[in-house]
């Protein structure tokens, strides 16, 4: 057994390439071999959100605070809020963050198929986050 003590650990800002806005992202676990699970806090302040991207054996976010959007390619946004949770299938080309007017913060789990368990794409344009939600 390991225990990673709280604040062992430092936070590290979302990067650039992958967000807009202010991200900060926490580990929870990379799992060694032959376990694949990775799990990671991610706190969003108002209007920050991933860039469009798909992951190769899906993904579940767990919304613990505040009120956040998420879109898949084809659909309209949906606002999800604390206590959601969240499937996004195998290769679902997609985007999360916090809504317009508030944070968010979710846990995401998440698997690697040979190693890779993202593939970012696209920024999400001002347009695209400001289009009318699904309600
Ligand atoms: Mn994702």
């Amino acid at each position: 057994m390991e225990i990673y003590v709280s604040g062992s650990r430092s936070s590290r800002r979302g990067e650039p390439e992958y967000f807009t806005g202010s991200v900060w992202r926490e580990e929870i676990i990379t799992a060694p071999a032959p376990a694949r699970v990775r799990s990671g806090f991610a706190r969003f302040e108002p209007r920050a959100r991933t860039a469009w991207h798909t992951h190769p054996l899906g993904q579940t976010l767990c919304v613990l605070s505040g009120v956040g959007r998420v879109q898949s390619w084809g659909e309209k946004a949906r606002e999800v809020r604390a206590g959601d949770v969240i499937w996004i299938p195998p290769g679902e080309k997609h985007w999360h963050g916090a809504s317009p007017n508030h944070t968010m913060v979710y846990i995401a789990t998440q698997e690697d198929l040979d190693g890779v368990h993202v593939r970012w794409m696209e920024h999400v344009s001002e347009a695209q986050y400001l289009s009318p939600i699904s309600l």
